[in-house]
Formats: structure tokens, C-alpha cells, sequence
């Protein structure tokens, strides 16, 4: 046995490892969710198409090319879990690996050679800063290596910082989101099929800024990738 793997084993008696959603021990080689969690995320496995549900809310709208969604949000649910550590708990790991096992999803699809780049939801200064990493870049870079597609980590800046957003009506928040990003200059999207990550979608109104300022960089197509959606 290696000191290193002696070593987290002492350290395990006495502070165990535990899984984010129901505080089972893990065991040794498995990070952050525990087996059973795993079995029960409320996963997506069939990305043959879009997924209708997440799809229509660009419908009309947007001329989005496909939106896929790797689990459903329910309330008190393991993506609820799994969103909370990505966001407040300093585990940016947490977002790479979920971001690999969506990418493997898509690969196993035949998605792999439909995409040039994945660009990250861009997070605001202040936020960045005190978060310390952006989880959609780490969701981004877990895809990456699911899909062997490279990362445009600052095609997108943020432009100002929004308040809460969780509890206002689609069309004020749409509103309120344009205009909150912009296309860096010098950003060269001609002709690629981008395909653009955040962390949850809901109204889409984050995603859907975004996407207009992508337009600007005269893409091929845009499709849309976030790990949960409500
Ligand atoms: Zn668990």
C-alpha cells in the first residue's frame, strides 16, 4: 500500500467522507456522491435529440439548434444537493465531474462531432471573486473532457450584477437579463456550432442573453447544455 492511500484511510477514521445528499460514508475512490445517490440522480440518459421539454422554452424565441439537460431539479432532491455544493461549497470538482459524466452522455448520443466550442455562462467580477472559479467553466471543462471539444472560456463578459433572480416573472426577467453580457472583441465565432453552459436552466433568460450576444459573432448554430433544469 502507497503512504499516500495509508494516509487518507487514518485520516477517513477519524473524518469521514461524506456523500453531499444523504451523508453516507463513501467510500474510498468515490468523491462527493455515493453510489446509490449516483443510481438515483434524476439523470436524462437519452440525448439521441433535444429534450422537448427544456427545448420549447426557446421556441419562438430563439433559433437555438438543441437544448439538453442532464438531470431534473426537484426540491430537496439530489440535483438540489449537487447545485448547492457546486455553488456554495467551494467544489468546483463537483461541477468537472458532472460535467464529464453529461459529456460522456452526449458522446455515447453521437454528439461529439456536432459541436466546434463550448462556451461558459460568464460569471460577474464580483461573483467570481468571491466564489473563487465560475461552475458553469467547470461544468464547461468536465464536458470538455466527455467530448474532447475545446473550452472558449471569454468569448462572454458580464456586464452588471443582477439581484435575486429565482422568484420573478419570465418576461421581467427576460427583460432584465438583456443587455447583461456582451461578445468580447476580437471573438471569432464564424461559422462554429457553439455550444453554450450554464449551470441550471429555468426561464432560459440567462441562457437566452447570451445566445443573442453569441449571434453577434455570426455562429453557425448555437445549442444549449446546462446540468439541471426546472
Ligand atoms: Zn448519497
Amino acid at each position: 500500500m502507497k503512504t499516500k492511500v495509508i494516509f487518507e484511510d487514518f485520516v477517513s477514521l477519524f473524518f469521514p467522507r461524506l456523500c453531499i445528499h444523504c451523508d453516507a460514508p463513501l467510500p474510498r475512490g468515490v468523491k462527493d456522491i455515493c453510489l446509490q445517490c449516483q443510481y438515483n440522480l434524476p439523470k436524462i440518459e437519452n440525448f439521441k435529440e433535444s429534450v422537448p421539454q427544456y427545448r420549447e422554452k426557446f421556441d419562438g424565441i430563439f433559433p437555438v439548434e438543441a437544448v439538453f439537460v442532464y438531470g431534473h431539479f426537484v426540491k430537496g432532491g439530489i440535483m438540489q444537493s449537487v447545485l448547492h455544493e457546486l455553488k456554495y461549497n467551494h467544489n468546483p470538482e463537483i461541477g468537472i465531474q458532472m460535467g464529464r459524466w453529461f459529456g460522456k452522455n452526449l458522446a455515447d448520443a453521437g454528439w461529439k462531432n456536432a459541436f466546434d466550442v463550448i462556451i461558459p455562462v460568464p460569471l460577474h467580477p464580483k461573483k467570481l471573486k468571491k466564489r473563487g472559479y465560475n461552475q458553469a467553466l467547470a461544468l464547461a471543462q468536465g464536458l470538455h473532457q466527455g467530448l474532447e471539444i475545446n473550452v472558449l472560456e471569454n468569448a462572454l463578459h458580464r456586464v452588471s450584477n443582477t439581484s435575486s433572480q429565482t422568484h420573478k416573472k419570465k418576461l421581467t426577467r427576460m427583460l432584465e437579463m438583456q443587455g447583461m453580457f456582451e461578445l468580447n472583441d476580437n471573438v471569432k465565432l464564424n461559422q462554429l456550432n457553439i455550444l453554450l453552459v450554464d449551470d441550471v436552466l429555468t426561464t432560459g433568460s440567462t441562457l437566452l442573453a447570451c445566445a443573442e450576444q453569441l449571434q453577434k459573432g455570426e455562429p453557425k448554430s448555437i445549442s444549449i447544455a446546462a446540468l439541471a433544469g426546472a
